[in-house]
């Protein structure tokens, strides 16, 4: 067994891979190498409670500092790796020291793309990534009137119900012909729409932006390549996010948008594991790889590769893809992760909502949204992993139970 691991990336992944190292009884010196100055915090909260002044950054914490204590996990906190060296098994940090390892953890995460238009360096504009940039949002929030989201992914749209609940006038702009385009079937994506545009957001979708205006270096208008200037105090940049491979990569390890792991989160050095968002890896209940960005993933995979690097020779991740959302009084899980589906079949009302979107190919169950309706997310993971084919007219049928479909 290993003598020392240590983690690169402090995040939700690391936070949940050093509690079950020590849960299983992990015995060697644990190092947890983080590049912001904060403990491993959550990051689900800063679109919503953060920004809307309703948690102090502690309550985002995954644990405590005694935590960590209890522990005896050393933090290097506010420190960058800046290199792996896989043949003398050192890494070294961006204040010169050179840090051993037996065994090593990639825990990178991802970064927030920036928009590459002139203006993106005004006061008022920011990405939606890290406690510092939702902190920041949340202080300019408080005083802003007109607030444009760019972006109509989760966190876009997570961001937009907050803006709009604190009384600000917002406008969500997307590039793609629906929202969700990345993530989700039109369908799904039209229940949000509805659900934000009946509460008063402006929604323009198929429209990009080109710039933002700005007097005295505030930002002043957002403009769109079709000619549109929508006036703002505050844009929020959530246009997704590179998974963070370079490290891996430069060390000379296997990265295609994330780093590729096995099902235990092995790289290709045995001695290297890599988990949460900066991972690639093939799922076998969906049959081809995927790289996740999602909080439910980053604490499951953590627990399992932290298991195989615990030695434990059974730990594989097979897990349906899962991302949940709230957006205000909107709560949406998102099952699977399908690339292909001919029909969507919705049971209930997607107006109130209160609904299942059921995803479909050639009569197979391959994905599923619920919105308001968590208690359908576990018979629709086990007719995703069945490959079910019920009967369409018991699918639609809310009086059937959905468990009852499952074979
Ligand atoms: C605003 C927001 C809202 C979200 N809401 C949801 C949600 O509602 N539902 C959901 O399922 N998911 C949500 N997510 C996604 C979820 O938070 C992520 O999947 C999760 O944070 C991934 O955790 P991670 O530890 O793998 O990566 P990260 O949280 O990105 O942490 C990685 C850490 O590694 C550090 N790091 C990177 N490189 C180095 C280096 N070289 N040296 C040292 N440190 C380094 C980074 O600075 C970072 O702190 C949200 C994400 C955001 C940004």
């Amino acid at each position: 067994m290993a003598d020392t691991t240590l983690i690169i990336g402090a995040g939700q992944t690391a936070a949940e891979a050093v509690a079950t190292l020590r849960e299983v009884g992990y015995p060697g010196r644990i190092v947890l190498v983080g590049a912001e100055p904060h403990l491993p915090y959550a990051r689900t909260p800063l679109s919503g409670e953060v920004l809307a002044g309703a948690v102090i950054p502690e309550d985002c914490a995954v644990h405590d500092a005694a935590f960590y204590r209890d522990r005896d996990v050393t933090l290097e906190l506010g420190r960058q790796v800046l290199a792996v060296d896989r043949a003398a098994r050192t890494v070294r940090l961006d204040d010169g020291r050179q840090l051993a390892w037996d065994q090593l953890l990639i825990a990178t995460g991802a970064h927030a793309r920036r928009l590459a238009v002139p203006g993106a360096d005004l006061v008022g504009v920011s990405p939606l990534r890290t406690l510092d940039e939702a902190l920041l949002l949340r202080d300019q929030l408080a005083t802003a009137r007109r607030v444009v989201v760019v972006g109509g992914g989760w966190i876009g749209l997570q961001a937009t119900a907050t803006a709009h609940a604190a009384g600000c006038d917002v406008t969500l702009v997307e590039a793609a012909e629906h929202l969700l385009a990345r993530v989700a079937a039109p369908e799904v994506a039209c229940v949000v729409r509805v659900f934000h545009a009946t509460r008063g957001v402006h929604i323009i979708c198929d429209s990009s932006v080109s710039g933002f205006e700005g007097a005295a270096g505030r930002l002043t208008a957002v403009l769109t390549h079709d000619d549109r200037r929508l006036p703002a105090d505050v844009a929020i940049v959530a246009i997704g996010a590179t998974p963070n491979g370079e490290l891996a990569a430069a060390a000379g390890l296997e990265v295609a948008d994330g780093v590729l792991v096995d099902a235990s989160g092995r790289t290709n050095d045995p001695h290297i594991f890599a988990a949460g968002d900066c991972t690639r890896f093939f799922s076998p209940p969906l049959g081809r790889t995927v790289r996740l960005e999602s909080w439910r993933n980053a604490r499951r995979q953590a627990r399992v590769v932290a298991r195989a690097m615990a030695g434990d020779a059974d730990a594989r991740f097979d897990e349906i893809p899962f991302v949940h959302s709230d957006q205000g009084d909107l709560h949406i899980d998102v099952i699977g992760a399908p690339v292909r589906w001919n029909q969507v079949m919705m049971r209930g009302s997607p107006w109130i909502p209160d609904c299942t979107a059921l995803m479909l190919e050639a009569g197979v169950v391959v994905g599923a949204a619920t919105f308001n309706r968590p208690q359908d997310n576990a018979p629709a993971e086990a007719l995703i992993r069945a490959h079910a084919t019920p009967d369409p007219r018991a699918l639609l049928d809310r009086e059937v139970p959905l468990a009852s479909l499952v074979p």
